[in-house]
């Protein structure tokens, strides 16, 4: 049961797709045996990443943090694993860059609270819903 394969959403934004960093962050991703099973690099409009990121809408840093993944490509990826969804999470690090150890995606790829190069679903409820909201079930490998 806990070593059941599930799928994540992640992203690697804006930030470190501009600092060069994505072919980095996906060689980790391989490295630590994820299996990517959808892949795009999108520009995310304004309605689309206020739309992903809904549950933030009455938080200070809101629109902050729209400009932010609108400001450049970003690269959206399905994550399959034993327990995807917490295993990426570990990975990446905290939220806060500044405070992310080494040896952490964020840590070693974020600079600030804000600017932290990836995202991870924080559910496996979550995983599917944010799947499903950028890519259509064609855009999966088997
Ligand atoms: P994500 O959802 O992107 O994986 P997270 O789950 O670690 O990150 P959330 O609390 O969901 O953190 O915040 C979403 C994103 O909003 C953060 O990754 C960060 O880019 C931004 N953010 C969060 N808190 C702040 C803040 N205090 N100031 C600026 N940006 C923030
Ligand atoms: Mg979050």
């Amino acid at each position: 049961m806990s070593e059941q394969v599930t799928r994540t959403f992640a992203i690697i934004k804006p930030d470190a797709v501009r600092a060069g960093n994505a072919g980095n962050i996906i060689q980790r991703i391989n490295d630590h045996g994820f299996k990517i099973v959808a892949m795009k690099l999108i520009h995310m409009s304004r309605p689309v990443a206020e739309g992903f990121y809904a549950v933030h809408r009455e938080r200070p840093f809101f629109g902050e943090l729209v400009e932010f993944m609108t400001s450049g490509p970003s690269v959206v990826l399905g994550l399959e694993k034993a327990n995807a969804q917490p295993a990426w999470r570990d990975l990446m690090g905290p939220t806060d860059a500044t405070k992310a150890p080494k040896g952490t995606i964020r840590g070693d790829f974020g600079t600030s609270m804000g600017e932290n190069a990836t995202h991870g679903s924080d559910s496996p409820e979550n995983a599917l819903i944010e799947l499903s909201y950028f890519f259509n079930a064609t855009e999966f490998v088997a």
